[in-house]
C-alpha cells in the first residue's frame, strides 16, 4: 500500500473494503444490504442511505434504508422519471442537491417520511452500461456534497452493483427484461452504415467482461498488472497493424494510427492508475470506472465525430479490460463458423481487422455512425453494415441465423427458411449484376440513342479514387477533402495536404479530380476543432462560410492544391455558395495564392477550372451573373433539396416526407440546367441521387448529362444509360414537370417498364 494517504481517500477505501466484506458476509442478501445502507450512512455522514433496485416494468422498488421509515420498503415504487430517484435512473446521472424539495422533480412520498430531509444525492447503480438501481443519502440540512463525496458515492454503487445482479434481490431473468420470446423471428430496423446483403452465423465479438473483483488487495500489485496489460495491449496493436495490409493506405492507416494513438495516451492510463490508489480498486475496478466517467461527461456531446472518438475510446478500454483479465474477443477463440455475421456494441477499428474476412459476411453494430472509424473501414473492405440497431442487439442469441439488408437498414434474425431461401437469391442475383456491371467497365456511357453521359465518382478516400478504373467512371466529379481531415487526430500541414492531393491524382491517372474545398460544419466535424453549439448547424457556420471567415485555413490548402497540381490540370470547386459574392470572395482568395506561387517560381499548375456547388437555392436567382464568372458548375443535390423542401438531411423521420422525383424539386433542377446550356457551362450532379438508376434516369430527361455518384453506384447507373432513350425520356417528362403530384417515381417506373430501361 501506498505511505502516505489523503484522508479522502482513506476513507473512500475503508468503506469499500467494509461495503465489500458485508457483501460477502453471513445472512440473507436483504439483511447484508441493511448492513451496507447502515454503513454507507455513518461513512458518508447522512441521516439516510437507501437503495432503489429496478424491477420488471421500469420500476424503482425501495429494498433498503437507514433512515427513512421501515414500513416504506418494498412499498415505496417510483417510475423511472418519476421524482428525484426516477430521474437518476432516467439519466443514467448523479444528483446532489443541496435544497431537494424545491427541485421540479421532487415527489413527496408520505409512507417514507423523508419531508424532514433537505438534502438529496443520488448515483445510479450500473452495469454493463445498464441501470440496474439508485443509490440515494439524505441530510437534514441544506448540506452541499462535494465532488468528493459523489465519486465515493459512485465507487460504492459499483460495488454494490455486484451484489443487485448477483440475483439474491431480484429474479435475474427479471434484470434482463428479454424481449418475449427469443426463438421467435425477429425484425430489427437500424441506420446503413455500409450497403449491402449478407448473410450469416450470428457471432457475439465479445462476450461482456462482468468485472468480478473491485476492490484491490494490493494497490502496488495492482498498478503493475495495469502496467503490464497496457504494454501487452500496445505489443498486439502493433503487431496487428503490422501484419494489416490496410496499413499505409492512406487514410485508412491514418485512421488505425488515430486509434494506436489513443491506446498509447498517457493520460488516459495515468488516470486509470490514479483511480486505483485512490479508490483502492483493482485494475479492471479502475478501468470500468473512469470508462463510467468519460461516458458520463460525454453524455451532452452532439458532435457526432467527437462521439465516434469516445466509441474508440471505449474500445481501446475493452481491449485493455480483455489484457487484464485474460477474456478473449470471439476473433481470437479461433472456432468460428463458415460464414458469420459479427454482432457487437460497437467496434474499434482495429477489432474488425482482427477477423478473418473470408468468413464474415456481414457486421451489426448496436450503436455506431455513419462516420464512425469503424464504418469508414466497412466500406473499404465491401462489408455490409447496420447500425444504431432499434432496442439493440438483445433479440439476438449466438448462433442465430441472421440477414443484413444493409440498403434497407435492416436485420432479420431467425427468418423462416422461405425467407432466408428469397435473401439467398437475391444474394445470387446480386453477384450475378456485379459481374455484368464488371463487364460493362470498358463500355462508354452511351445511351440507346446515342446521347453520351458523363458518370464520375465522389471520392473521399483514396481507396474510392483507386476505384475509378474498376468501377469505369470517367473520373472523379467530387472530391469531398474534409474526409482526410476527419480521418486525421490534427489539421494536416500544407506538405501533408500537398502529399495527398498528389497522390490522389497520380491514383486517378491522368483522369480529371474535381477538388471541392473543405466542406466542414453541420454534420463534418473536425475531432480537434471545437466549433460552438448552434440551434441549426447545417444552416449555421459551415462550409463556404467557414472557409471565408477564416481565409488562414482556406489558402493552406488552396497553396496544397497549387502545389501538388504542378504542371498539371487542376480543377477546384467551392461547396455551398449562395451568393455570387460570396464565389468572388473565394476566388479572390485563391488569386492571392496564385500570385503567391508565381512570386515565389513555384511552378503553377498548366492549367486551372473553377467552379462552385449549387446547394442553396438563392444561388439559382443569381444564376446568370454566377455563370459569367465560372468554368463548371455542379449542384449538391443533397443539401440543396434538403433546403428546397426544409427537411434536415439528417432526420430519419423526414426522408421519405417528400421525393426527389417531385414534379416541383424536377423542374426546379431543370431551369437550373437550362440555364447552364444557354451560358455554355458544364453543369454536373454530385449528390446522392444521381447515384439511383431511376432518379439518374430523370436527371438525364431533365437535361443532365454528367453525373457524379458513390462508385458501386457506376455500374447500375451506366447499365440504365445504356439502355435509355434519351429524346423520348425527355419528351415524356417535359409535360409532367409542372404537375401538382407529390412524386413522378410511379409515372417514371412505368416508362422504364415499356421502354425496357434496366432501372
Ligand atoms: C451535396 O450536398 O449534395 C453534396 C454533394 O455535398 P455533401 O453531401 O458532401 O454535403
Ligand atoms: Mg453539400
Amino acid at each position: 500500500m501506498s505511505r502516505s494517504v489523503p484522508p479522502q481517500v482513506a476513507g473512500t477505501r475503508r468503506l469499500l473494503s467494509r461495503v465489500r466484506d458485508l457483501m460477502a458476509g453471513e445472512g440473507s442478501a436483504e439483511q447484508r444490504l441493511d448492513a451496507i445502507v447502515r454503513i454507507i450512512a455513518a461513512e458518508m455522514v447522512s441521516e439516510v442511505c437507501s437503495l432503489y433496485v429496478m424491477r420488471a416494468g421500469e420500476v424503482l422498488e425501495l429494498f433498503a434504508t437507514q433512515g427513512l421509515k421501515a414500513e416504506a420498503i418494498h412499498l415505496t415504487r417510483l417510475r423511472v422519471g418519476e421524482g428525484l430517484v426516477g430521474a437518476i435512473a432516467a439519466e443514467g446521472a448523479p444528483l446532489a442537491l443541496a435544497d431537494a424539495q424545491s427541485h421540479p422533480n421532487f415527489a413527496y412520498r408520505p409512507e417514507t417520511g423523508e419531508e424532514i430531509y433537505h438534502s438529496l444525492m443520488g448515483v445510479p447503480i450500473r452495469r454493463g452500461g445498464r441501470v440496474l438501481g439508485v443509490l440515494v443519502v439524505q441530510n437534514r440540512t441544506q448540506r452541499n456534497y462535494s465532488d468528493e463525496e459523489r465519486e465515493t458515492l459512485e465507487t460504492v454503487s459499483m460495488v454494490l452493483a455486484e451484489l443487485v445482479a448477483g440475483g439474491e434481490l431480484v429474479d435475474p431473468k427479471e434484470l434482463l427484461q428479454a424481449d418475449g420470446n427469443a426463438t421467435l423471428p425477429l425484425r430489427i430496423t437500424g441506420i446503413r452504415l455500409n450497403g449491402g446483403l449478407a448473410i450469416g452465423e450470428a457471432v457475439f465479438h465479445r462476450p461482456r467482461i462482468v468485472v468480478k473483483k473491485l476492490v484491490a488487495e494490493d494497490v502496488d500489485a495492482e498498478i503493475q498488472r495495469l502496467e503490464k496489460a497496457v504494454e501487452a495491449m500496445r505489443d498486439g496493436l502493433d503487431q496487428m497493424f503490422k501484419a494489416s495490409d490496410l496499413r499505409g493506405r492512406g487514410e485508412l492507416g491514418d485512421v488505425l494510427e488515430t486509434y494506436r494513438m489513443l491506446a498509447g495516451d498517457a493520460g488516459w492510463v495515468s488516470r486509470i492508475a490514479a483511480t486505483i490508489r485512490k479508490a483502492g480498486l483493482t485494475a479492471e475496478g479502475a478501468v470500468e470506472r473512469v470508462q463510467t466517467q468519460m461516458r458520463d461527461r460525454m453524455r451532452d456531446v452532439a458532435d457526432p465525430y467527437l462521439r465516434e472518438r469516445l466509441s474508440d475510446l471505449e474500445d481501446v478500454a475493452n481491449r485493455l479490460m480483455q489484457h487484464i483479465t485474460g477474456e478473449m474477443s470471439a476473433a481470437l477463440r479461433g472456432d468460428l463458423p463458415q460464414q458469420f455475421v459479427l454482432i457487437a456494441r460497437d467496434l474499434g477499428p482495429a477489432d474488425l481487422l482482427e477477423y478473418d474476412r473470408s468468413r464474415m459476411t456481414g457486421v451489426v453494430l448496436e450503436a455506431g455512425s455513419p462516420v464512425s472509424h469503424v464504418a469508414i473501414i466497412a466500406r473499404a473492405l465491401d462489408l455490409p453494415m447496420v447500425g444504431r440497431l432499434e432496442g439493440g442487439a438483445r433479440g439476438i442469441e449466438p448462433g442465430d441465423p441472421v440477414v443484413i439488408d444493409a440498403d434497407n437498414s435492416q436485420v432479420f434474425v431467425r427468418a423462416g427458411e422461405d425467407v432466408l431461401a428469397a435473401f439467398r437469391g437475391h444474394l445470387v442475383q446480386r453477384e450475378e449484376r456485379r459481374a455484368a456491371y464488371a463487364a460493362l467497365k470498358d463500355k462508354p456511357a452511351v445511351s440507346a440513342d446515342g446521347v453520351e453521359v458523363s458518370l464520375n465518382v465522389n471520392a473521399g478516400l483514396l481507396v474510392d479514387v483507386g476505384q475509378l478504373d474498376a468501377a469505369g467512371a470517367d473520373g472523379v466529379g467530387l472530391y469531398r477533402t474534409e474526409i482526410p481531415f476527419m480521418a486525421r487526430p490534427r489539421l494536416p500541414g500544407v506538405s501533408d495536404q500537398a502529399d495527398l492531393y498528389r497522390r490522389i491524382m497520380d491514383v486517378a491517372g491522368g483522369k480529371p479530380v474535381v477538388f471541392r474545398t473543405l466542406d466542414v460544419g453541420g454534420d463534418k466535424i473536425l475531432p480537434y476543432w471545437k466549433g460552438q453549439k448552434e440551434e441549426n448547424p447545417a444552416m449555421g457556420w459551415r462550409s463556404i462560410r467557414i472557409g471565408l471567415d477564416r481565409p488562414g485555413l482556406m489558402r493552406q490548402q488552396l497553396r496544397a492544391l497549387l502545389q501538388a497540381a504542378a504542371g498539371r490540370h487542376l480543377t477546384i470547386m467551392f461547396p455551398m455558395i449562395s451568393e455570387v459574392a460570396e464565389f468572388d470572395a473565394a476566388r479572390a482568395i485563391l488569386d492571392i495564392e496564385i500570385r503567391r506561387s508565381r512570386k515565389l517560381q513555384h511552378e503553377l499548375p498548366a492549367e486551372i477550372e473553377v467552379g462552385a456547388m449549387l446547394e442553396v437555392p438563392s444561388l439559382a436567382f443569381q444564376l446568370d451573373a454566377m455563370l459569367e464568372r465560372v468554368d463548371f458548375l455542379s449542384i449538391g443535390s443533397n443539401d440543396l433539396l434538403q433546403f428546397f423542401f426544409a427537411v434536415d438531411r439528417g432526420n430519419a423521420r423526414m426522408s421519405d416526407r417528400y421525393d426527389t422525383l417531385s414534379p416541383a424539386a424536377l423542374a426546379f433542377l431543370r431551369s437550373i440546367v437550362e440555364k447552364c446550356d444557354s451560358a455554355g457551362v458544364r453543369c454536373t450532379l454530385c449528390g446522392e441521387m444521381g447515384g439511383s438508376p431511376i432518379e439518374a434516369m430523370a436527371l438525364i430527361g431533365i437535361g443532365f448529362r454528367s453525373l457524379s455518384m458513390s462508385p458501386p453506384s457506376i455500374g447500375p447507373v451506366k447499365a440504365m444509360v445504356r439502355s435509355l432513350p434519351v429524346a423520348r425520356t425527355e419528351a415524356f417528362l417535359r409535360p409532367l414537370l409542372g404537375a401538382p403530384d407529390h412524386s413522378l417515381r410511379e409515372q417514371l417506373r412505368a416508362f422504364a417498364a415499356d421502354h425496357g430501361v434496366i432501372v
